[in-house]
């Protein structure tokens, strides 16, 4: 399919160029657009290249670290402003993808990468997701992969992002341009659950751009750990991760932060075991008890049914990883 090439050199510019045709998107890195775009899951009539716009940088002002959009993931990473404050995002960020993807990945485009649902991309299979009203290929089908939280009759898909799940711990903003100007919201309120609209990746508006990602600065840098539980060392998306960010006084927590990934259709964060687990004693006895509280709800479907242990172990491994570090 032949698509049109274009290039932004300002934000309001590309914003005012995506307003003018419905089916043109946004391209940086391209890592999962690319792909997209070959196996034919969807055909954007143009694309708007926005690499050159200036949002790759990442500054501290006040009490809050500012992450452009286009800093690429492996910059991100590495950034002494990220290694010094927020430990868990370098971490998740290491353990996503594959160093020449991170070199090439966008923040922005790892918020808006699809779910690696097989049916989605396989274009003979049914699925609600790339065509809403066809049924769901997974539902009875190979679910080893998919979501235990939050999913709907129409999707059972997950966010394959790890970046997105530590940014959901650690209570990250993103600011979005329009044609109106500016707005900001949650990060924990940018993905949604598929619900009737497993379509609908995020709460992106037609014609926004995501400029930046704001995380405020907090004391969880000793006690900080990511745990990815995946098929392969590297280069696998989780089956279950944890993102656990924890103040501590002693042997006490003092506040904790907690997220998953792989279990849900965006960042899974788990704030009944975040008030459990304030003020209690560091102990292996809370952490499963914590745990116990997170897996409230969950359901599995035929071949996922492993995640309902996994990920109780996993939440209490990643409290005890994350407590003992000194
Ligand atoms: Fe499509 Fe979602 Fe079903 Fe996968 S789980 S086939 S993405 S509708």
């Amino acid at each position: 399919m032949n698509f049109e090439y274009v290039r932004a050199s300002t934000a309001a510019g590309a914003v005012s160029m995506l307003a003018k045709q419905s089916d043109a998107v946004f391209i940086a890195g391209g890592t999962n657009l690319v792909d997209l775009m070959k196996r034919g899951v969807v055909s954007p009539m143009r694309l708007i290249d926005i690499n050159t716009l200036p949002l790759k940088e990442i500054t501290l002002s006040g009490n809050k670290v500012t992450i452009g959009a286009l800093a690429l993931n492996s910059a991100v990473s590495e950034h002494p402003l990220v290694i010094k404050h927020f430990p868990l995002l370098s971490y998740a960020l290491k353990a996503g993808a594959s160093q020449q993807l991170r070199n090439m990945a966008t923040v922005g485009g790892n918020m808006m990468q699809r779910t690696r649902c097989s049916y989605f991309y396989d274009t003979v299979m049914p699925c609600n997701k790339r065509e809403p009203g066809t049924g769901c290929g997974a539902m009875q089908g190979i679910n080893r992969m998919h979501a235990i939280f939050g999913s709907s009759e129409n999707c059972i898909a997950v966010h394959p992002s790890d970046m997105c799940v530590a940014l959901a711990a650690l209570d990250a903003s993103v600011i979005i341009r329009g044609a109106k100007g500016d707005r900001k919201i949650l990060f924990t309120d940018f993905h949604r659950l598929p619900g009737n609209t497993p379509e609908k990746d995020n709460n992106l508006q037609p014609g926004e751009l995501i400029t930046h990602v704001e995380i405020p600065v907090n004391a969880f840098q000793q006690h900080a750990y990511y745990l990815k539980i995946r098929d392969r060392a590297s280069y696998a998306f989780a089956l279950v991760s944890v993102a656990a960010a924890l103040e501590m006084q002693g042997n006490k927590i003092s506040k904790a932060r907690l997220a998953m990934g792989g279990v849900a259709h965006k960042p899974w964060r788990l704030t009944e075991a975040e008030a459990f687990l304030k003020g209690k004693e560091a102990t292996e006895t809370n952490f499963k008890a914590a745990a116990a509280l997170a897996m409230q709800g969950a359901k599995a479907y035929e071949h996922n049914s492993f995640k309902l242990q996994m990920a109780p172990n996993a939440i209490a491994e990643a409290l005890k990883k994350a407590t003992s570090k000194a």
